[in-house]
Formats: C-alpha cells, structure tokens, sequence
C-alpha cells in the first residue's frame, strides 16, 4: 500500500481538502488494484455519513427533441450531428402523466429536461403543469440552457427547488458553451435560492488524469447539493465514439475519487446510467430517465433503469432508499 495514496485516504476522511496533487495521485491509482478498493470503501464511508445511510432515486423526463445550436460532440441533439432535424415537444398531457408514474413509483425527485432550443418560457408553462400535478412536497429539478437571474428567479416561483447543471470535460471545446457561461447560471441560480445538483463527466477513455481534477475541482467550487460522475455513452457513428467507453470498474473508482475531493458538506454522490458496482463505491444517488435523452437516438427511451429497479439495486448494494421527498434538495 502506497503511503502517500493512504495519507491522501486519512485526509479526506478527516474531512481535510484534497489538493490537486493528491487527487492527481488518487486518480492515477488503477481501478483493480488494493489500493481502488481502499478508495472506494473510503468513499462509501464518506457517502454513508453525508447522507446519514440513506441513497435517493431521482427520475427525469426528457420533455423535447430536435437540433440544438450549443453543439455538443457527444450529444444526439447537436446540429452537428444531424440525428433530429425537426423540433418537437411531447405533449404536455404525457409529461404529466409520466411523472405521476415517477411520483407513485417513489421517485425523491422529478427533473424537467430540455434541449437548449426550448425557450425558457414554453419550459416554464410545462413546468407549471407538472407542478400543479405531483405533491407539493416533492422537489423538482430543471436540467435545461443556460440562463439569468432572472430566469433563475423565474424558475424558483414556478416551484423548482434546483438546477442540474454541470461544467462538462471540455466545456467550450467539445461544445460551444463558454464556460464562464456555465458558472454565471450556476450562480444566478444558487442567488435566486436554487440547489445544485452537478457531475464530472461526461468520462471517456481519452481523457488524461488532468483532465479529471480540473473537472472535479471546479465540481467542488461549485458548492452542489449533490455531485456525481458519468461516462460518455457512445452514439455510434458520432466522432467521439471512436474513443470507446469506459467500463463501470473504471468509473467506480472514478466516483470513489470525486467523492472524496468532494467532502463532507455535499450530501450526494450520483452516477448516471446506474452503476451498481459504483453504488458500492459511495454513490446513493440514482437517475432514473425516460422521454427523450442526449445519450439516445430514440424520441421516447429509457435510459439507466426503472424507479423501483434503481431502488432495488440501492437496497442491494447496502443502502436504505430514502421514502419520500429528497433530502438533497431539500429547503435550507
Ligand atoms: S447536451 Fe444539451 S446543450 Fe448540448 S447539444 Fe445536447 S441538448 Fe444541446
């Protein structure tokens, strides 16, 4: 065991902040190795104090498709890419309807996703109706373009409790998002009251250990309710697919890293397309998706599992399903 790995482990378990050098360290140890698996259980220790024991299922719904100007390499949606051609938004009726599922199913949270070419406004009037649908109590999340102070406000009375929002590897190179402009919404919407749900991803192989801290320091600075970790998820035929994709192994001790840069005052660690060796690993949070989806070609798709299948591999891996509305984004 590498003492320097072991220090970095005691450190971030003390609750000390991990600097760029010890996370360079931790990141480059290989995931199968003794030292992964301290790392891991570490951040599965972190997770469990954070989060008193308890994971979350958060379910989202892709409300539209069609080509997005913010041309995103990885993503179905880019113009660039030339998957969708036509702009369209399922009916309000079944985005509704889909969250009541979501809700029955014992989601914590519901997040509103739209492309960056659904005008904040239309948004808005959707939201509205879902709002008016599911319990009063349970959090809804926007996962949307960015945007100001005031539709950061415009946001908070249309009943959302946060943003997902994230400063993606590469932001302004693999897309064409500066991003300054990622951050400002960040905190135009920590202003108007909004929480913040955030990750370190989207992860390929061709990403270089530098790579990864800066991502997950800036997640840090950030000061999220919950951060996360997510691999790209290839669409074949996009440029980036010939980089391949990383394996869940790879990931958990990715998330296991990120977690514990992260801290004791972030109380959840997510990973995206559910990773049920990552949820050995310390990650307590979930999403369960459905509707339309960046990783996705399909209009209506299901991405990670079900709500009671994501609950069920939680329980699996160890952890107590929280009942009820989020904790994550709950009132200060
Ligand atoms: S990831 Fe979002 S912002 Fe980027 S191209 Fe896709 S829909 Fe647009």
């Amino acid at each position: 065991m590498d003492i320097k790995i072991s220090q970095s482990i005691n450190k971030a378990l003390d609750g000390g902040e991990l600097t760029a050098a010890e996370l360079r360290e931790l990141f480059a140890v290989h995931h199968l190795s003794e030292e992964s698996f301290l790392i891991q259980q570490a951040s599965r220790t972190l997770s469990e104090a954070t989060s008193k024991g308890k994971a979350e299922v958060h379910a989202q719904i892709g409300i539209d498709t069609g080509p997005c100007a913010k041309n995103c390499d990885f993503c179905a949606f880019a113009v660039k890419n030339g998957l969708f051609r036509e702009p369209k938004v399922h009916p309000t009726r079944e985005i509704v309807e889909k969250c009541l599922r979501f809700e029955a199913d014992g989601a914590n949270a519901i997040y509103l996703m739209a492309t960056a070419a659904l005008a904040l406004p239309a948004f808005i009037a959707i939201a509205r109706e879902v709002r008016a649908a599911v319990k009063p109590e349970l959090p809804l999340v926007a996962n949307i373009d960015d945007f100001d102070e005031e539709g950061a406000k415009a946001l908070r009375a249309a009943g959302f409790a946060g943003i997902y929002h994230c400063v993606r590897i590469g932001e302004g190179t693999v897309t064409a998002i500066d991003q300054r402009v990622r951050i400002r919404t960040i905190q135009a919407a920590q202003k108007a009251g909004l929480k913040l749900g955030t990750s370190v991803g989207p992860v390929g192989p061709e990403h270089t250990v530098d790579d990864l801290v800066a991502t997950t320091i800036q997640t840090r600075r950030l000061k999220p309710a919950n951060n996360a970790s997510c691999r790209r998820v290839n669409i074949p035929g996009l440029p980036l697919a010939a980089h391949g994709t990383m394996t869940y192994a790879q990931m958990a001790h990715i998330l296991a890293v990120v977690r514990l840069a992260s801290g004791y005052d972030i109380i959840g660690h997510g990973t995206h397309e559910p990773n049920g060796i990552g949820a050995m690993a310390g990650a307590n949070l979930f999403w369960a998706e459905q509707g339309a989806n960046p990783r996705d070609v399909s209009e209506q798709t299901v991405r990670g599992w079900t709500v009671p299948r994501s609950r069920e591999v939680l329980a699996e891996a160890g952890w107590e399903v929280l009942q009820g509305p989020s904790v994550m984004f709950a009132p200060s």
